[in-house]
């Protein structure tokens, strides 16, 4: 199914992205609630779980297209204040909302904020412990690129994490959720973004995006070992798992 951004040519596809998340990004945490029931936080959640930052002084972790920095406060939270958390994203609006927040959570000692693109990240080989990114990597347009270039920027030993929205696997609800992606979220945002036009994208690039073992296939192309994923809510989300050997 398309809403005409298949049509859109590979190069513009970034400006696409860009554009949904300087209108959105205001009132971004408010439409992930709204849009998920509020599950994207028990995922992020379950996602900090499965990562479990050290408590100890000295690890860092890497959260690209980390937008207003739900990922890295709750990884700074779990190590109890231990981990520095850079969080990467393409969008100065998204991170213009990440340090606001971090500041009133008093975090900013914790965290830094990065405008630049995964695909080229502006760090040295074997700078980070840990590298995440959640609802991020299909945004991206060269997905393979984006892997190589965490695998790059881990330590040997490093773990890569990634949270996405992916391939529901129990019928009828499969029809439900489809409906709901479809036909709710865009009138949800044109409600209470004042535009449905680039939930409409977000929803069609959900449905573009690899189901689970052809990700998986993808990030142990790029390098990645002992790959593996779990499904979240039947699938609607998943969390992939490698590591740097
Ligand atoms: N990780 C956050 C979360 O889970 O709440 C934000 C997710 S938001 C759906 C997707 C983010 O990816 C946006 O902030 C967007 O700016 C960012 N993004 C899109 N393309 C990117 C790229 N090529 N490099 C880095 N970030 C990108």
């Amino acid at each position: 199914r398309s809403f005409g951004f298949s049509q859109v040519a590979e190069g513009e596809k970034q400006a696409r992205v860009d554009d949904v998340f300087h209108t959105v990004a205001r009132r971004y945490d408010v439409m992930n609630d709204l849009m998920s029931f509020g599950l994207h936080r028990v995922w992020k959640d379950a996602m900090i779980a499965a990562l479990a930052p050290p408590k100890r002084p000295g690890w860092r972790m890497l959260d690209v297209a980390g937008g207003t920095g739900d990922i890295a406060f709750r990884a700074v939270e779990a190590s109890r204040g231990n981990a520095h958390v850079t969080v990467l994203d393409i969008n100065g609006s998204m991170l213009d909302v990440g340090r606001e927040r971090a500041d009133a959570r008093g975090l900013s000692d914790h965290v830094d904020f990065v405008e630049a693109n995964a695909e080229e990240l502006p760090f040295g080989d074997a700078a980070f412990d840990a590298y995440s990114i959640a609802f991020g990597i299909r945004n991206v347009p060269d997905i393979p690129k984006a892997l190589r270039e965490a695998r790059r920027v881990l330590k040997p030993g490093g773990r890569f994490l990634c949270l996405e929205f992916s391939e529901v696997d129990m019928p009828v609800f499969d029809r439900v959720y489809e409906a709901w992606s479809f036909n709710a979220i865009p009138r949800i945002g044109q409600t209470v973004a004042g535009d449905g036009e680039p939930y409409r994208y977000l929803v069609e690039s959900i449905a573009k995006f690899p189901r689970q073992a052809d990700f998986a296939t993808m990030i142990g192309e790029a390098g990645f070992k002992r790959v593996t994923w779990r499904n979240y809510s039947g699938g609607v989300a998943a969390l992939h798992s490698g590591w740097k050997l």
